[in-house]
């Protein structure tokens, strides 16, 4: 059923909350139903142009890429890079919206299918492929960046991005396992991933991890994966990217962790370290 059913088809312009953009006198369509961005434009506070300067790296186009990518090209981000040197298999169709059972038979390149069903039904968005491993990047494109998505499944890569971007673009970086997520968010001169790591963790680098960042069974190396937990940290990482880009205050420096068997969702200072090897 539309939502909306009986509802006439010009409607009056309509002021809403103090601040918001009718209010501040900003340019509202006369046919606002033909505007995509209508109904974010009515968030208080909102600056749609803000939006759309932005030029985004989402690192990862898995679960999380796919989501992220997803939110913001219903945002009307202007520029995406999305990087990801891996192809669509079968078993990654049960949390990633833009890929079919055809990519997987065609081993399409994650990065590509995204890029190609954004230029079909996002028009707003100018989104590259990117199909490099996040380590082969040049410096200047997380320089360039106004925002970094960590969507990976290491830590390895975590703590590369972390450090390419720390000091030229916020950093928002989930990860999940089944029911469980998080959230980092780095933006200098708060502290970075780099910063919450123990010796303990250096010593396991070389081992497999989870994405939450703990060891995980090194005979089933393939991480337990749920559409809903992804959804939500997604979007939280991309409700962040939000207030960065609209100029509100964020949680950079704090580590979010998600539970969903409980719903509590927690939010603890990271401190910095001095001994820290990206800011010393
Ligand atoms: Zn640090």
């Amino acid at each position: 059923m539309s939502e909306n059913k009986g509802v006439p088809e010009k409607r009056a312009r309509i002021v809403t909350e103090p601040g918001s953009l009718a209010a501040t006198g900003g340019t509202v369509s006369e046919d606002v139903d033909a505007d995509r961005f209508d109904r974010q434009k009515r968030v208080t506070q909102w600056d749609q142009a803000a939006i759309g300067k932005q030029d985004v790296l989402v690192i990862g186009a898995g679960a999380l890429g796919n989501e992220v990518c997803k939110l913001l090209f219903q945002l009307g981000v202007g520029r995406v890079r999305v990087v990801d040197f891996d192809a669509v298999i079968e078993a990654n169709l049960n949390r990633c919206v833009f890929f079919t059972p055809q990519d997987a038979k065609e081993k399409a390149l994650k990065a590509d299918v995204i890029a190609r069903k954004a230029r079909q039904e996002y028009p707003h968005t100018h989104v590259t492929a990117d199909c490099r491993k996040v380590e082969d990047l040049e410096e200047h494109v997380f320089q360039k960046s106004t925002a970094v998505f960590g969507c990976l499944d290491n830590l390895g890569a975590r703590l590369h991005v972390n450090a390419q971007s720390y000091g030229h673009a916020p950093v928002f970086d989930g990860g999940t396992t089944g029911f469980y997520g998080k959230l980092q968010v780095v933006s200098a001169p708060s502290s970075c991933i780099e910063c919450a790591m123990s010796e303990r963790d250096y010593d396991l680098l070389w081992k497999r991890y989870s994405c939450v960042g703990e060891a995980i069974d090194l005979i089933d190396p393939k991480a337990p994966a749920l559409a809903t937990t992804t959804s939500v940290v997604a979007a939280l990482q991309v409700n962040e990217f939000i207030k960065h880009a609209l100029g509100q205050p964020g949680i950079a420096g704090k580590y979010v962790h998600y539970d969903g068997l409980t719903h509590e969702t927690q939010a603890f200072d990271v401190p910095k370290r001095k001994t820290c090897p990206v800011h010393g």
